[in-house]
């Protein structure tokens, strides 16, 4: 792909000056978990057992670890109570000790940032750093997997390949697929990812200018684990969605008639995304973050691919079926800007009054 000179840097150093990590230098196995901030921890949490039907499976001082049945990882959500919402970090898995370390070097060879931090609730040691938006970011390898013990409950499944008991509770999600951030410059934060762990990018939706206002990058075949979205607003380190996975386009549809029911608003769909083509359902949790319930989505196997770049008009003109996107998936992320155009769905039921929220 020929690519135009990148507007802004990488955490102040330029990519250019850096060491682009080869393409089939795979040291990132997968997105692990990530850390969610509410100003309303206890209603936030009976959305996400109630409704999405995770498991609670420990807790700290300010935060509650929460799996989804299809994790081998102990954990895939920490709720952590806040003054405010936004994403706390997110955290990605190497594929070994050596990955780890190669990745902290690149980091520290780039003059980024960054620090060690204690084992939290099984994973790591791990290292964090930001990522050009400042997004807190976490790669780790220690982990401790899920043994279906919880307390005195048993949670163990009838097969030995499954890693916890169906109980289909609520949306039953199986795993947090993806996480989409909004950036003030998307292109940087994709190169950022390119450069020094060698995610694959999908999907682009690139101006004239050469700017970019989504990207859409993993570290595996699924198209998208790693998300960014222009922040329109021009906030910093703002979360635009967490997206847990279901196993077919009938759960999702399913999960809006379990948030009809709760009296949660539905942000948008159930409907299909241009970018790798996911089924979706977008509410957001008392707390005030954006939640979505996701499925289908292609796999991508070419290790040559290049990836699919959508001009603004392209995307505009919606070559896809369903219902346009509102007006609020634009402007509204967590934490807040204060902007007025965010103001839009303060229409909407308070966490309090949700049929869900527990007293
Ligand atoms: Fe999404």
């Amino acid at each position: 792909m020929t690519e135009q000179p990148i507007p802004g840097g990488t955490n102040g150093v330029s990519p250019r000056s850096i060491i682009r990590t080869p393409r089939d230098v795979r040291d990132i196995a997968h997105i692990g978990h990530a850390e969610l901030l509410t100003p309303t921890p206890e209603a936030s949490l009976a959305y996400f057992t109630d409704l999405l039907g995770l498991t609670v499976v420990a807790a700290a001082s300010d935060s509650v670890y929460l799996r989804g049945h299809g994790d081998y990882e102990a954990y895939c959500l920490k709720l952590t109570a806040s003054d405010h919402a936004g994403l706390g970090h997110m955290a990605l898995r190497t594929w070994g000790p050596a990955a780890l370390a190669r990745r902290v070097q690149w980091l520290k060879d780039a003059g980024i940032d960054g620090a060690w931090v204690e084992p939290d609730a099984g994973k790591g040691p791990a290292y964090e750093f930001t990522d050009p938006d400042g997004h807190n970011v976490r790669i780790y390898y220690e982990t401790s997997k899920y043994r279906g013990i919880v307390g005195a409950e048993d949670d163990r499944p009838a097969m030995k390949s499954n890693h916890q008991r169906y109980r289909g509770r609520g949306a039953n999600v199986r795993r947090l697929e993806h996480v989409n951030l909004m950036a003030r410059d998307v292109r940087a934060c994709r190169s950022f990812w390119e450069d020094g762990f060698a995610l694959r990018t999908f999907e682009i939706i690139r101006r004239e200018d050469g700017s970019e206002d989504g990207a859409w990058l993993s570290s595996t075949v699924q198209g998208h684990e790693v998300i960014y979205v222009r922040d329109y607003l021009e906030g910093r380190g703002r979360l635009h969605h967490l997206a847990f996975w279901v196993d077919s386009r009938e759960d999702v549809l399913r999960t809006a008639d379990l948030m009809n029911d709760a009296r949660v608003p539905i942000e948008a769909g159930p409907s299909r995304h241009i970018p790798i083509q996911g089924f979706y359902l977008y509410t957001r949790e008392p707390g005030g973050n954006r939640i979505e319930v996701c499925s289908g989505g292609y796999l991508g196997f070419d290790p040559d691919d290049e990836p699919v770049v959508w001009t603004a008009a392209e995307y505009a003109a919606k070559p896809g079926w369903g219902a346009r996107l509102p007006s609020t998936f634009r402007s509204y992320g967590t934490p807040g800007t204060g902007a007025a155009e965010e103001s839009v769905t303060a229409d909407w039921p308070s966490p309090a009054g949700l049929g869900h929220a527990r007293p």
